[in-house]
């Protein structure tokens, strides 16, 4: 018997026929060989988060199947089925025909520029774990310890708080009042308080909504976590203001 992984995809379109181009993404995905057993969550519209203003609304939804293929080639797939819908990479964060993220390969975990798994902002997005938890509430996300279920729990149920746990206090202040400002000037600013705590910081029973550290600080054991490059200031104000509206939708 050939072993297969159980695999997560996060599905996103915000261009054409979107129930249309995902559909024949499943039909597609259910054809090719190595993958088996394709289950899709229902489809939810969301409005987009960071990307360029004024972009179309999206449909997220989940998959799960099993795959045969080794990690890289499961992408490869996806992103051949990408390209059969039409997509073109030309925005970062930009509107798309269709989106399909690897968000976690079996307990697998690896950090490469061509695949990171799990899918690094999947812990704390609303608009991912609304669908994921439909059809695999009992994962175990292998980064942050907890289960899909009690990832989408906690979005719900925390303190509209983000931590910036650095040793760099420097870094943070700067990085904080740029986030503050970004998200300032949206029509909708969410509601979120931003504190800066050393690495040591012990949260005891407060559970921030969100923990942000640097790339190369320690990685806290449990719960949705955020890490950004120190050294790529403008990208990290970008990612950590993405990653707070898409937790405080
Ligand atoms: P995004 O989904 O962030 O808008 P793309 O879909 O255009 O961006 O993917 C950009 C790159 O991300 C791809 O070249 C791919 O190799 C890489 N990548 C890294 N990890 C993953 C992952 N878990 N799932 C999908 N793509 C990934
Ligand atoms: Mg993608």
């Amino acid at each position: 018997m050939v072993s297969t992984t159980r695999c997560l995809i996060g599905v996103g379109s915000n261009l054409g026929d979107r129930g249309a181009v995902i559909h024949a993404a499943i039909e597609q995905l259910t054809q090719t060989s190595g993958i088996t057993n394709v289950v899709l969550s229902s489809l939810h519209e969301t409005a987009p988060v960071g990307g360029p203003a004024g972009q179309p609304p999206f449909l997220n939804a989940a998959i799960t199947l099993e795959s045969s293929l080794p990690p890289l080639e499961t992408l490869a797939v996806l992103q051949h089925v990408e390209q059969q819908a039409g997509r073109e990479r030309h925005i970062h964060w930009g509107a798309r025909t269709l989106d399909l993220d690897l968000l976690l390969y079996g307990d697998a975990e690896f950090d490469d520029p061509a695949l990171s798994v799990p899918h690094p902002r999947m812990s704390f997005r609303r608009f991912v774990l609304a669908s994921a938890v439909e059809i695999a509430a009992d994962w175990r996300h292998p980064t942050s310890g907890w289960t899909l279920a009690q990832l989408w729990r906690h979005l719900h149920d925390s303190p509209r708080i983000v931590v910036l746990l650095t040793h760099d206090t420097t870094w943070a202040s700067t990085l904080a009042a740029s986030v503050q400002r970004q998200l300032h000037e949206l029509p909708e600013p969410p509601e979120f308080e931003l504190w800066i705590r050393p690495p040591t910081w012990d949260s005891g029973a407060l559970r921030p909504r969100l923990i942000v550290t640097g790339a190369d600080e320690p990685q806290r054991v449990t719960g949705p976590q955020l890490r950004v490059r120190r050294d790529t200031l403008a990208e990290a104000i970008e990612d950590v203001a993405a990653a707070i509206v898409a937790s405080h939708a």
